[in-house]
């Protein structure tokens, strides 16, 4: 038997090794938490003080559930597959399908991603007549998805004026029409899932006798309904186990709410609160420079963190002239470290923003780099994939509307502006889904939607004992998707993509188990967990022993592209850099790390500098993406950059005057423009002088009387002050700070300013 114990340390080991109550880990990052959170499962298992079913640990990420298993299954000699790890989502997703009936869900009712949400939303509100410059969309989103993460359904939200009741009233139509077309939101999968065990008693307690050990991840970014979802799993009995990092929490913009780590350490009288703060993954100067950077939040619970790995490599700034030249900087650097020997999964690049991969991913592309981004645009959700997924859903839900709009008419087969709207008003009439009002369209256009219908059915006949793989193939020839992008003149990367859709669904099925026999828990004290009886003749079916009667492959593959759009994984065995942002790099650890763009406006990012609890959001952002590097550590910023089609001027970060000089390192920036004109720069000689010259507002008089300091006034953005001066006579640029309109800068020679 493995020893699980002997590769922790004291705190470690006393946090592995707790009794069966509920304990809160508070820990930094790099400290263990996901160490010994994975480690106690393995523990409690081996020693036979829980059975694998008795588990539920919820991770934030596929990616990490993933990797948790993996871990798990070299740890135990068991069979992991089918054990209850995974997303707050996909657990739910779980306990959905398998009481579907319960929940007053349809068998296959599909899953909207926050794409397919916001068309979902789009057309409701064009089939309500609403005014979407009143009600955007994105709004009513953000509306709805704001009042479902704190448990509300629209009859329970308070409204205080008229906007408010809109607002509502929208939510309750979105509910019905969700309901009519058997699709469900992600913020819905948690929601009906709570609904589901509050009410229901007998099913409620099975899962609460069954899950013994409930133990959670990355908790500081639980939002409310997801703590009330923890606390109605766990009832009185089950242990929580719960880890997180205050500094870390960086979702309250989704509403997460840290303070339910306080809540939690009241409500389920936690006597156990354990502190690690011994660091494992990053070297001293990387450590150094966060801790001094985290020091300046003032909402902290406090902990410290050090590590024996001595100072290492001091963290390297590089300034650049462009974003285009900070990319090209991060290449060679990148080129640099391969050729020293790093593998490039080893590398991640972070950004603030995915508007910022595009230039990274040229460069990388130009210089032959292979690279992987994670996020932006996932696998999942290109078109080709959508459209290929739409039919596939079809045939499972004819009664998802979206995935009707989405393919009726592609690829074209003369159905109409004209002909939709006869179909959406019969819909309409009888309340009914476009599918099934398609027999109520006369003529014509009746006659191309029924072919349509056809092609669904028949698709859906000729594939029913087909093996997914073989269906998937089935689908893409009968839509004619194939030879559809064949035509297209950039079709052919298109059309890879839809062929990978069958190796997909071939992986997804070994990796599930579909169509092999073995159960899925096997080791001590594993009983296939089917039918139990309750107290009171009550028979309940567990989700383990519903599941495979309930969830054809096709409807388990279809929930899987959903969920798994949210999280992508670089493919195995591929040695591809990382590129992706920085919430997205949470949990993550690299040998090398660049952190890119660090500029006022992006990091911190503009929407949250207002306010100081937004600028302490961003902090710890930053915090995060200090901490995913072990050895070797880059920021970047740049004077100029692009985005969203128009050109930024930019003002370096805060963040940099917030870390220890001591352990960073200025690289001496190529060919730019700097603040001190032309000359070799201030930063090469004496990068310390230089920041302390503009933070004692370095006086230079450009030979036309500016000066920093100088107050201005312009005709568009109104008064403002000098911040900073670049170039000199007519290349003389400035910064200018003019409070609402922010940090402009203006070309002295151009600009017409006053002196005020
Ligand atoms: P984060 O806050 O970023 O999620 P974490 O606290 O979850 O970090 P882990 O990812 O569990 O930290 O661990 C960080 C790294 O340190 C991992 O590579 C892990 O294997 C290693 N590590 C943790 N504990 C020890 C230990 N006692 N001895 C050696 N390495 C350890
Ligand atoms: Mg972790």
């Amino acid at each position: 038997m493995q020893n699980l114990l002997h590769n922790l340390n004291p705190e470690q080991l006393a946090a592995v090794t707790l009794p069966a109550q509920s304990a809160l880990i508070l820990a930094g990052a790099g400290s263990g938490k996901t160490r010994v959170l994975t480690t106690r499962i393995a523990w409690l298992i081996q020693t036979g003080q829980m059975s694998p079913q008795a588990v539920l640990a919820v991770t934030f990420t596929n990616k990490s559930a993933k990797e948790m298993l993996s871990r798990l299954s070299s740890m135990l000699p068991i069979n992991t597959r089918g054990l209850w790890i995974g997303t707050f989502h996909g657990l739910c997703n779980r306990l959905l399908r398998a009481h579907h009936k319960d929940a007053g869900l349809p068998q296959t009712f599909q899953i909207l991603d926050s794409s397919d949400q916001l068309s979902f939303i789009k057309r409701l509100l064009k089939a309500n007549n609403v005014d979407d410059e009143k009600f955007p969309a994105r709004s009513v989103m953000y509306f709805i998805n704001g009042a479902k993460d704190k448990g509300l359904r629209a009859a329970a939200v308070d409204a205080y004026d008229d906007n408010d009741r809109k607002m509502v009233a929208l939510y309750d139509l979105y509910d019905a029409q969700c309901q009519r077309e058997g699709v469900v939101d992600f913020a819905e999968l948690l929601l009906r899932t709570y609904e589901l065990l509050s009410r229901n008693q007998p099913l409620r307690e099975h899962y609460q006798a069954r899950f013994k050990h409930i133990l959670v991840d990355e908790f500081q970014d639980t939002n409310d309904l997801q703590y009330k979802w923890l606390k109605l799993m766990a009832g009185n009995q089950a242990a929580v186990f719960a880890v997180g990092d205050d500094d870390q929490s960086i979702y309250a913009f989704r509403g997460a709410n840290v303070g339910n780590m306080s809540a939690f350490e009241r409500e389920f009288q936690v006597k156990n609160l354990i502190k690690l703060e011994q660091n494992y993954r990053s070297h001293g100067h990387i450590l150094d420079t966060a801790n001094a950077l985290i020091a300046h939040n003032s909402k902290r619970l406090g902990k410290n963190l050090h590590t024996d790995a001595g100072h290492g490599e001091p963290v390297r700034i590089s300034e650049s002239s462009s974003d285009i030249q900070e990319a090209q900087w991060i290449v060679e650097e990148a080129k640099n470290l391969m050729r020293e020997g790093s593998s490039g999964s080893e590398i991640a690049i972070l950004y603030r923003s995915n508007a910022q991969s595009r230039v990274l991913e040229h460069a990388l592309f130009s210089a032959g780099l292979p690279y992987r981004v994670y996020g932006g645009q996932r696998y999942f959700e290109r078109a080709e994939i959508k459209h290929a997924i739409a039919y596939m859903q079809l045939m499972d839900n004819p009664h998802n509307d979206s995935a009707f709009l989405r393919v009726v008419n592609f690829p074209t087969r003369g159905i109409g502006a004209r002909s939709l709207e006869q179909l959406q008003d019969a819909a309409k009439q009888y309340g009914i889904s476009l599918y099934a009002a398609v027999p109520y369209v006369p003529g014509k256009a009746g006659n191309s939607l029924g072919a349509f219908v056809k092609l669904i059915e028949g698709a859906r006949f000729e594939t029913q004992n087909l093996p997914l793989p073989e269906m998937v193939q089935v689908v893409l020839d009968l839509s004619t998707l194939l030879t559809h992008y064949q035509t297209e003149k950039e079709g052919a990367d298109r059309i890879e993509n839809l062929e990978q859709l069958v190796n997909a669904a071939t992986v997804f099925v070994s990796e599930e188990g579909f169509g092999q026999n073995a159960p899925a828990l096997s080791g001590p004290s594993s009983q296939a967990a089917g039918l139990l009886a309750l107290p009171g003749g009550i028979e309940i079916i567990d989700a383990d022993a519903a599941l495979p009667m309930v969830m054809s492959p096709l409807s388990a593959f279809l929930s899987h592209a959903s969920l798994e759009a949210g999280d992508n994984q670089a493919q195995a065995g591929q040695d591809a850099l990382q590129l992706m942002t920085v919430h997205a790099a949470k949990g993550l650890e690299f040998d090398a790390v660049f952190i890119t763009g660090l500029e006022e406006g992006l990091f911190p990012h503009e929407n949250s500098a207002k306010e100081e609890s937004g600028v302490e959001e961003e902090r710890r952002l930053m915090y995060v993406a200090i901490t995913r590097a072990r050895n070797r550590l880059y920021i970047s910023f740049s004077q100029t950059r692009m985005l969203h089609g128009q050109i930024r001027y930019n003002m370096r970060s805060r963040f940099f005057d917030e870390m220890p000089e001591e352990s960073l390192k200025w690289l001496s920036p190529k060919v730019q423009a700097n603040w001190f004109g032309n000359k070799k720069s201030a930063w090469d000689e004496a990068p310390e002088a230089g920041v302390n010259a503009i933070a004692q507002g370095f006086s230079k008089n450009t030979g036309s009387g500016w000066r920093i300091g100088q107050g201005v006034s312009h005709a568009k953005f109104g008064e403002g002050v000098i911040v900073n001066i670049e170039g000199s006579g007519s290349n003389a640029r400035a910064h200018i700070n003019f409070g609402q309109f922010g940090m402009k800068l203006l070309d002295l020679s151009i600009a017409k300013l006053d002196k005020i």
